[in-house]
């Protein structure tokens, strides 16, 4: 495992050994490390000193945080997450995401890479903890903003195009594919136009899915009528921090199975060969791969994958 992760994972153990939360936490500059924490939320009674914010009180800086890279043991909630993006750290890597509520979005949202390793060892340290201080877990959630909770859980789909969405799933598009592709803004146009086209039609042999996490557009998919026979799903898109936990698939299985009872023979899809994790979403519906072509598109050299699958059989 990664010597850093490993090190905030040593806090975190430390921090549970002297009875508090294990959440831990790295600051690492130049492949040193420069600051290390724990959440002190239970030694110290203090509700804000998270991993997070004890690494960043306890961090020897050479000059800002800029070039820093912070490693926690859980993904940074709201409170943690303000802290890195008003003192400009570029880079998070956690070793998961699901155990409390946290701010990936925001972070996302702010420029800040983000990477979940969504390791078996954090999932599993936290767990325990959780089911071994129940009470004084749920206290600690009665203390949250209680929206937060909600937005945990209330996941909703809908298949109708309200005012706005044309824009709000474009611009999700550009925020959450463009910048870590490299591809400059046409891309959003990519998106926009055909989208844009679909919302004008009324065709029932055309359906799109709109992912709702507490009322707020997270993900899409949608069946396009390509020709009579053709189908083409497009605009798959899922919020990170609700990946990984089967919503995809199901996306991808629902239009599947939609272009099948619409009556087209087959039904294909365009990707990119750097998304590998959608590809296997396809590929496991049954989907093969077709044409593979690397071209200059969206400032960037790109390889499309184009997927096909027949309904017929
Ligand atoms: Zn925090």
């Amino acid at each position: 495992m990664d010597i850093f992760m490993q090190a905030a994972i040593s806090e975190a153990l430390e921090g549970l050994s002297e009875g508090g939360v294990p959440i831990g936490a790295i600051l690492v500059e130049n492949g040193r490390i420069i600051g290390r924490g724990r959440n002190r939320r239970v030694q110290d009674q203090d509700q804000l000193m998270h991993a997070e914010m004890d690494c960043l009180r306890h961090a020897r800086l050479t000059g800002g945080y800029h070039n820093t890279t912070l490693y926690s043991t859980l993904m940074p909630c709201y409170l943690c997450a303000g802290a890195l993006v008003q003192f400009g750290i570029k880079k998070v890597i956690v070793g998961e995401a699901n155990s409390a509520p946290a701010a990936m979005q925001f972070m996302l949202s702010h420029g800040i890479e983000v990477v979940d390793l969504d390791l078996p060892e954090c999932r599993e340290m936290m767990h325990r903890y959780i089911s071994e201080n129940r009470n004084q877990w749920e206290q600690f959630l009665r203390e949250l903003n209680p929206d937060l909770l909600q937005a945990e859980t209330s996941i909703s789909l809908r298949h109708d195009l309200r005012p706005g969405d044309v824009g709000y799933i474009t611009y999700l598009h550009g925020i959450l594919y463009a910048p870590q592709q490299a591809w400059d803004h046409t891309f959003d146009s990519y998106v926009a136009i055909p989208l844009a086209e679909f919302a004008k039609r009324r065709n029932h042999r055309e359906r799109i899915w709109i992912v709702e996490r507490a009322g707020q557009i997270a993900g899409s998919v949608a069946i396009i009528e390509f020709s009579q026979e053709e189908a083409q799903l497009r605009w798959l898109l899922l919020q990170p921090d609700l990946r990984g936990q089967g919503l995809g698939r199901r996306l991808v299985q629902e239009a599947v199975d939609f272009a099948r009872e619409a009556g087209y023979s087959s039904i294909f899809l365009w990707t990119v060969d750097s998304l590998p994790v959608a590809a296997g979403l396809y590929k496991s519906a049954g989907f093969r791969e077709k044409e593979k072509v690397t071209h200059e598109l969206w400032a960037s050299m790109v390889t499309e994958i184009k997927y096909e699958m027949d309904l017929t059989i």
